[in-house]
């Protein structure tokens, strides 16, 4: 008797975290029915791609590379290739039937039907599934730890969206807002602690409206973080992504509270104009965000705030932008991740408003606000010169194997020359010199 080949997977995942995270859960699904992870894409007889639409851009790159796979299965025409994610579930066979290419078609909710849709696809059918759900968490499944340096995790504490912020495609393409079960999330966390892991990012769409309710007893995310980081203070703790509007007192006072909760908060501002929040509808002002922003820095003191700001949305006017500098000038974020507004089908904004900020006005926007920030980071920067840090090691600098890097509970890189000590342990490091991404230091 012959016994039948293993067949290998690789995944090639987009766009955000969550994303990472999913693409964990797809390849513990695919694991436990006997399919084999590959970090060789050549060795591959399943390519999956696990796809963001929140930009054009995103797409665009998928696109692209969908034109790179069409020559490998051309050589070899026994290869699978499946579209996973929110372009899937966006594009659903409308894809299939322009790229003529793929065999699976899987939606964010659909991933417990993938080695179901592999059969089909092994007798000859194409293998489709975007259908959204309601309770879908994938709360019970390990994700296998894809490509993992062995010291920080992803972990997926809620799914989906129900913000409708005018400009963003998630709560179509990734369903009604659910949360997991808080018990599942802590045992997860602490199999990651005894694994060697010492730092857990808790992942969702708006990780601030996590809620589970269970008879009279109900699980807002404050208590959540804090369960898990009494698990053990030698495990950090991260989370993104915050929505302003769901930002407590309570969230910001159990930060301060724990050391090991990292004193790093992702707020996505947006726009610094009240007329274009309401646009978006972002459900706050610039007045209010900026409160939360105080309420931090008095709260916590040294902690880093980052953010993301699009710029020409919609009617957005040059005083509108103007509001959105000075916003910057006022929050001092010490990151920001920042984009041209790209019209994205089926969103409020495309639907009803019109794109009419022209390109080149874009471009010059997004340039100012680039520059902008770059002031703003630099400054945080040199203000850390000097200031001693613990560091998590998390592996080689990519620069010298001489020298380790690992970052600080406020999320910055810091490289310096290695010791005793190995990744997945603390140190404290004095930073000496700085650059506009790194901090350079030494061991104390
Ligand atoms: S909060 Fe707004 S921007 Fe964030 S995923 Fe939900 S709809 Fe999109």
């Amino acid at each position: 008797m012959t016994e039948k080949k293993i067949r290998k997977f690789y995944i090639e995942t987009y766009g955000c975290q969550m994303n990472f995270s999913d693409s964990e859960i797809v390849a513990s699904i695919l694991s436990d029915e006997g399919f084999e992870a590959c970090l060789d894409l050549h060795e591959a007889d399943i390519v999956l791609l696990n796809t963001c639409s929140i930009r054009e851009h995103a797409e665009d790159r998928v696109r692209k590379r969908l034109h790179y796979f069409r020559s490998l299965k051309k050589k070899n025409p026994g290869l699978t290739i499946g579209l996973l994610g929110c372009m899937a579930e966006r594009t659903k066979i409308a894809l299939i039937e322009e790229e003529q290419l793929l065999d699976i078609i899987a939606g964010p909710d659909s991933y417990r039907h993938l080695p179901g849709l592999l059969e089909s696809v092994e007798s000859g059918q194409r293998g489709i599934d975007t259908i959204l759900s309601a309770d879908e968490t994938y709360a019970d499944i390990h994700p296998v730890r894809l490509d993992s340096n062995g010291v920080s995790a992803f972990i997926s504490i809620m799914r989906g969206c129900e913000n409708f912020c005018s400009y963003c495609v998630v709560p179509y393409t990734r369903g009604q807002e659910r949360s997991r079960d808080p018990e599942s999330v802590i045992r997860e966390a602490k199999d990651l602690f005894l694994q060697g892991f010492r730092e857990v990012t808790l992942l969702g769409q708006n990780v601030n409206s996590y809620e589970w309710k269970e008879g009279n007893t109900t699980v807002n995310f404050p208590l959540l973080l804090e369960r898990i980081a009494g698990l053990d203070p030698r495990l950090r703790v991260r989370f993104a992504t915050s929505h302003p509007k769901d930002l407590s007192l309570e969230l910001i006072e159990i930060i301060a509270k724990y050391p090991n909760i990292c004193k790093a908060i992702h707020l996505p501002v947006q726009s610094g104009s009240n007329a274009l929040l309401d646009k978006m509808n972002r459900k706050y002002t610039r007045e209010e965000y900026l409160e939360k922003i105080r309420a931090i820095r008095n709260c916590i003191p040294g902690c880093a705030i980052s953010t993301d700001i699009i710029t020409g949305f919609c009617d957005e006017t040059e005083e509108d932008h103007q509001q959105t500098l000075e916003l910057m000038k006022e929050a001092a974020f010490d990151f920001a991740f920042t984009f041209k507004y790209s019209e994205r089908p089926q969103t409020i904004a495309a639907e009803q408003y019109d794109d009419n900020v022209p390109a080149e006005i874009k471009e010059r926007r997004l340039r100012e606000i680039i520059e902008l920030q770059q002031e703003l980071s630099s400054a945080s920067n040199h203000r850390d010169l000097g200031e001693t840090f613990e560091v998590l090691i998390e592996g080689e600098s990519k620069r010298s194997d001489k020298q380790y890097f690992g970052r600080n509970s406020q999320n910055k890189v810091l490289v310096f020359p290695k010791t005793s000590q190995k990744p997945g342990e603390y140190l404290k490091i004095n930073v000496k010199r700085v650059t506009s991404a790194t901090l350079i230091g030494e061991a104390v």
